[in-house]
Parts: C-alpha cells; structure tokens; sequence
C-alpha cells in the first residue's frame, strides 16, 4: 500500500499521524527549514541539527526538539523510520524519508539540486511515494549558471558605486542573504549588513559557514560599501535613509521581468535556491517514484509535464477537490492587486472611504481568523506610511498609547461640530432622530451622503496633530467641522469613534497585530511581544515593514502590561506543566506597583498603569539611591517595626489629597522588588525569570526598596506548611512561579498562581 498524503495544515499523513511543515501548531510535525512560511507554534518539532539552530534565533519560545543529523537513521514509531537528506536550499534545509511496511515516502520541502553557494548539498534518495516542492513548476523557469549570475551581481556593485551611489542587494534574511554575501566574497569590496540580516548570518556562521568579512550596516558609513538587506518597500524609512542608493532584487523571480517592476527595485537578477523546471524534471526521474505529489507554486502545470512524460503525478489537494473541503472553502482568491495597474476600484486606498469600508467589514465579521485576513488584505492596498497610519486607527485611537497623548475633546464640541458641518440645527436632528434610535446615528446621518472632496488616513493624522495643540474648543469646533464637511455619515461615524476615543467598534490589537504579521510575513510572536514592549502600532507597523521587530526596546516610564498569578487550587494540578525545582514567594498583601528609574527620574504605576509616584515619594527617593537604571516589578506594602500591616493601611494613603505636604509621614512603606524588566539599555523580558532575577539580585537594595526573597521547592509536599508560615507573618499567602518561563503577559497559559 502506498502512503496517504493529505493538503491539511501544511501537508498531513493520517495512517501515522504526522504533519509535515505544519503552519498552525500540531503535536507531531517535521520542519524542513527555517523560514517562516513553513513554520508554527509547535510544541515539540523534528527537524535537522542545522534547523533547529536558526529557528531557536529566530523564534524565540520553549518547545521541544528531536533533532537528527543528515543521513542518521531514526524511529519516529516502531514500525516507522526515517532520515534527513540535505535539500540545497537553505543552511540546514533537509528532506524527510519514511518507511513503513517497505514502502517510502520522500518529502523535499523547499529544495535545489545545482549548486548552492550556502547550504549543504542536495542528496537524492529513491522512494515510492515523493511529496515535491514544483515552486517554479514550468519550463520558462531556467535559470541561468550561477557563476554567471554572481558577474552580474558585481558588475552591478562596482558600477553603482563607481557612480557614487550605494548599491542595496535584497534577498530574505536567512539564504538568499547569506547567497549574496557568497557571491561578494573575493571581490574587495566593503559589506554592510541590516540587522537582521546580521543576526541570521552570525546564526549561520554557528552552525559553520564562512563568510567574507562584513560589518553592521551604519548610515555613517554606507558611501562606498555594498548593503544587504531583506527586500523593502521603496518607501520604508531605513531604506530611503541611504542617499543615493539603488537597489537590486535577487530571487528566482527576477526571469518574470513584471514582477520585479512591480515590487519596486532597480535590478533583478534571477539568483535562486529552488530547483529550476529541469532541475526537477532530473529530481523526479533520479527519485524514480511510483507517484509523485506536487505542492507549491506551478504544482498544478508540473503534475501535467509529468503525466505526459507518463509518470503517475497529482497536485497535492487535486484529489479531494470534489469532496466537501471545496465547498467550505471561500473560492481561491486571485493574487492581491499589488500594483497599481491591478486596482480596480477608483476609490483610493488611503481614504477614510477605504479605511471605513475595511473597518467595518472586520467588525462585522464573525471569526478572528477572518478579521485578520480583511484586516491584512486592507494592509496589502497601501503604503508603508498609511499601514503605520491604519494600523493606530483601526484600534480605535488617535495617538498610540505609549505617547500618552488624547484629544480632550468634549462630546458636546464634537456634536456642534457634525451639526454645523450638516448645515442643520436641532429642529432637523430631532426630526431624524423619530426614524434613528441610535442618537449618534441620526446626527452623522445628517452628514452630506456624497461629499465631493473625500478625506484621506494622511488629513486624519494632521487632523489630530492640530486639534491636540489647540485645546480652545472654539477652534477645535471649527477644524473638526471643517472635516465633518468632507465626510459622508460612514466615513463621519469613523472621525467621531477616533475623536472621542470610542472603543466600541474598534478592532482589537491582536487582529491588528495579526494582520500585519500576514501582510509582511512577518513571525506573529515577533510582532507581538514588539508591541507588548512600546505600546505603539504605529512603530510597531513600521517595524515590521522593514524587519526591525527584535529592535523595537520596552517603553520608558509607560507601564508594561503585568502579568497576574492565576489562581492555585490546593490540589496542586496546576503544577504538573511546571518545570522543576518551583519557586515559592511570598504574596505580599499590598499594591502591586511598576517602577521606573532613569538617571535622577522616577515613575511608579499600579496594577492599572496609574501613575502614583506622588503618592509615594519615600519610594521614589529610595528608587534614586539604587546606581543602575531599571524597569522592575513589585508590591508595595504598609510595615511597621519589620512587620507588614494590613492593606487598608495603605489605602488611606491613596485616599489623602495629592496636595497633602505630609503624605509620606502617616504610614511607612516598603516595595518588594520580585522582576526585573529593563536594565541599563538591556530589555531583559524574554529571558527566564531565573536570569531576570539574576539581575536583579546585583542590586544593592536598601530599607525601602528590597528584594522579596525566593525559596526553591522541589515537590509539593511542603507547600501546605509554607503557607501556613507565610500566613503567620501577615502575608496573603504564596506566588508560586516557574522560573524557566519569560514574562508573557499574553500568554494562555499561566506560569504564576496564588495559593491563600
Ligand atoms: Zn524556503
């Protein structure tokens, strides 16, 4: 019997369970390379040595790892085996071989049989059933020698720079960078590289490649040096940064002369690490397999070349495509209009019309996944400034909330301001509103239903930027009018919910972050724990346009999001996903309180993000006595005589007027320091806590400012009496915390809990 092979989740084999490329996270799942479109949120992954590598610097996160060298035969059951074999594409790139019952099963993943100038050499076993990568799947794909390619990549350096501009090479962080580097290597000439191009290529070089002498791209010193960088939009800002540059494209693309105008460089030249159309004819025919399925790419076109060289060959999915999958799936979308030709609309993308309509689809729909998708296609419509522009809006603010700016703009201003655009006085309000329920309805409904100037993301943002300086309503009232003018009530609905911060209708920042994580290709954790950090969208949408995620630093003096202990029961359950030995803290009963301190500055929030620093001002002068400069967390206490009083103590404290010159004199304080967020420029949050408090524990701390001490437990047994103790000495009780965990506020699954 031949091997199953199922389209489901990456590619799916039923009779052993076993995904392969997975997307979305499963229990058994084979990882072929480290890039990201084939790659999820795994809890355990098979995969090369060489793989496992560049995903861990990659994909920050625990999972567990079983992983193999090339050609080491392994088990993965008792009746099935396998093996890696190099697949040329990428450092570390490997094919999957099974066999059960006699029978094999060979998966490529993403392959090139020529050669390759930095990953491990293709090798080609014999199987029954292949599973093939056919990326460029049709005969008007052959590309040319390699050697040839690299003569045109430096001619193109030296030419450009000899005409003082500098030359800008795009291709993917991990592969097509590390190619390009290659290609350089004996030329003489200097190399700087993006960021995350350097982090990928210094993962490379772990894992024991060699490179030409490079350095981390500085504007300062671009002028004579050759750039590498992932491909960017032309109008991101770290690229129009570089005067006078001119920038080339390298990828299997190129032979496609519309693409590479369409994506915006220069040059292109057809350097590739997938196999060519002869390439895989040679691939199939040295497999000699009894059936072949193809994915990827021309999948559909290659399964035909193949039948008609009369070998038994499907696109992988074709054989279902009767079945009921067809008939839930939306229809196949087309290629996303990504150049202006393709649009087919005449309202502009970065209108308020367009941002309106996309805002309200997302609203309106019902699943996430299905938000993020509408919320990502809008995205894939506009420039790099408008998605940093859109992706604030759609949250439903008008400044991003690390900025800690608002409008202050009354609801009664902005209702003057609708009525006066809509030429209408009460009398007409109060007719329409017989018809309206919904009072802010009947008032934009008076708005003009086709105004003839629209509005665009851009006339927001200054909008905004004005209205915030000028806090006389009059004026306020005047300008916003003005732009209620240009809006149909649709578009004045939007204006209105940004005006006065309505979160009703806005879209949550997980769908936003999602959307651009889709949209950019970008790993959604990166984007995610980036916005965690700053709090900003609108950085964060930049950011991952130009691929500078991992850079983006915490906030100063804006409050993290904290992470709560989830309730503990005394059954202990919840401590069998905890990573031995656990540690146990006191829980202080007090006020949980964020701190930080730089230089002669000090802020401390609450569990809220409320300031309270002039609450505390005994606090803050201890925070100053401390030499680092630090984002720590805490909890705030009542003491007296080195015992804790009872929380109400601290509460008439917070009651006291903010005026009252004698507020750090009624009851003394202490803060239990138990984090540490940031330290000295250093954004410590994906670290485990054990290495955070590691940190931590170099402060010289002092009377008011102390360290709330860690046991170390290894079984569960003397936790019932370290409550008890705890209890004694006035606490509410014990945190327990797996210090192996980094702190993920976002995270389902808790890695803190309370016993009381
Ligand atoms: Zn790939």
């Amino acid at each position: 019997m031949s091997w199953v092979v199922e389209k489901k989740n990456g590619i799916f084999l039923p009779e052993i369970n076993w995904h392969l490329d997975a997307r979305k996270p499963a229990s058994n799942v084979f990882i072929s390379h480290a890039h990201f479109d084939h790659f999820g949120n795994h809890p355990s992954v098979l995969c090369s040595e060489g793989t496992a590598r560049l995903l861990r610097a990659r994909m920050p996160g625990k999972r567990k790892w079983k992983t193999y060298g090339f050609q080491e035969p392994f088990e993965i059951s008792p009746s099935v085996k396998g093996v890696l074999y190099p697949a040329g594409h990428i450092p570390g790139s490997s094919m999957l071989l099974l066999e059960k019952k006699g029978e094999r099963l060979l998966y490529t993943g993403d392959f090139k049989l020529g050669p390759n100038l930095t990953a491990e050499a293709c090798v080609v076993p014999k199987t029954d059933t292949l599973i093939i990568e056919t990326t460029y799947g049709v005969p008007k794909y052959a590309f040319p020698p390699i050697s040839e390619v690299k003569k045109e990549i430096l001619q193109f350096c030296h030419e450009t720079i000899d005409d003082d501009h500098v030359p800008v090479l795009f291709g993917y962080s991990l592969g097509k960078a590390q190619e390009a580097l290659k290609c350089l290597e004996g030329s003489g000439l200097k190399i700087l590289l993006h960021p995350q191009v350097l982090k990928m290529t210094q993962a490379c070089e772990e894992i024991g490649f060699t490179f030409p002498a490079y350095s981390e791209f500085r504007y300062e010193k671009a002028k004579e040096c050759v750039v590498i960088s992932p491909p960017l939009p032309k109008t991101s800002k770290w690229l129009t940064g570089i005067s006078n540059h001119r920038t080339a494209m390298l990828s299997g693309w190129a032979l496609d002369s519309y693409r590479h105008h369409s994506k915006g460089s220069d040059r292109a030249f057809p350097l590739s690490d997938h196999a060519d159309f002869l390439d895989l004819l040679e691939f199939v025919a040295r497999v000699d397999p009894k059936i072949v399925y193809t994915t990827h790419g021309f999948a559909q076109e290659f399964a035909q070349a193949l039948r008609d060289r009369g070998i038994n060959a499907l696109e992988l999915g074709a054989q279902n495509q009767l079945g009921l999958e067809l008939q839930i799936n939306p229809p196949p979308k087309s290629n996303p209009p990504t150049s202006e030709f393709e649009s087919h609309t005449n309202v502009s993308p970065h209108s308020i019309l367009s941002f309106t309509t996309a805002k309200e689809n997302a609203v309106k729909a019902e699943s996430h996944t299905r938000k993020v998708e509408i919320v990502s296609e809008y995205f894939a419509n506009l420039g790099p400034t408008d998605v940093a522009i859109a992706a604030l809006f759609l949250s439903g603010h008008a400044f991003t909330r690390a900025s800690q700016r608002s409008l202050n703009i009354t609801t009664k201003t902005n209702r003057q301001a609708i009525l006066f655009a809509a030429n209408a006085n009460e009398t007409e309000y109060k007719r329409v509103r017989q018809h309206e329920a919904d009072p802010w309805a009947a008032l934009l409904s008076l708005l003009n239903p086709n105004p003839q100037i629209g509005q665009t993301l851009e006339n927001f943002r200054v909008l905004f930027d004005t209205l915030e300086k000028s806090p006389n309503p009059v004026f306020q009232h005047s300008l916003l009018s003005e732009a209620y003018r240009k809006l149909n009530p649709r578009e004045g609905k939007s204006l209105s919910e940004l005006v006065l911060s309505k979160q009703g209708n806005a879209i949550e920042e997980s769908v936003i972050e999602e959307g651009l994580a889709k949209r950019f290709e970008a790993p959604i954790e990166a984007v995610r724990r980036a916005n965690l950090r700053c709090a900003d969208l609108n950085r964060v949408a930049n950011a991952t346009i130009d691929r500078m995620l991992d850079y983006i630093p915490l906030q100063l003096f804006f409050p993290l999001k904290l992470e709560r202990p989830a309730k503990g029961d005394m059954d202990f359950e919840f401590l069998s996903q905890f990573q031995s030995p656990i540690w146990v803290e006191a829980l202080h009963d007090g006020l949980r309180c964020q701190i930080h301190k730089v230089d002669d500055r000090v802020e401390l929030f609450d569990t809220e993000g409320k300031r309270i620093t002039h609450r505390f001002p005994e606090i803050a002068e201890s925070a100053r006595l401390i030499p680092q400069d630090y984002i720590a967390d805490g909890t705030l206490v009542a003491w007296k005589k080195e015992q804790p009083l009872p929380y109400s103590e601290l509460e008439m404290r917070l009651k006291r007027p903010v005026e009252d010159l004698f507020i750090g004199e009624d009851v003394d304080t202490l803060l239990w320091l138990f984090d540490l967020f940031w330290c000295n420029g250093d954004t410590l949050l994906d670290l485990p806590l054990n290495r955070r408090r590691r940190e931590l524990d170099t402060f010289s701390v002092n009377l008011r400012l102390r360290i709330s001490p860690v046991q170390k437990v290894d079984s569960t047994d003397k936790l019932p009496s370290l409550l008890r103790d705890s209890q004694n000495r006035g606490n509410g009780g014990l945190i327990i915390k797996d210090a192996t965990k980094r702190y993920d506020p976002l995270s389902l699954k808790p890695s803190w809990y309370s016993l009381k």
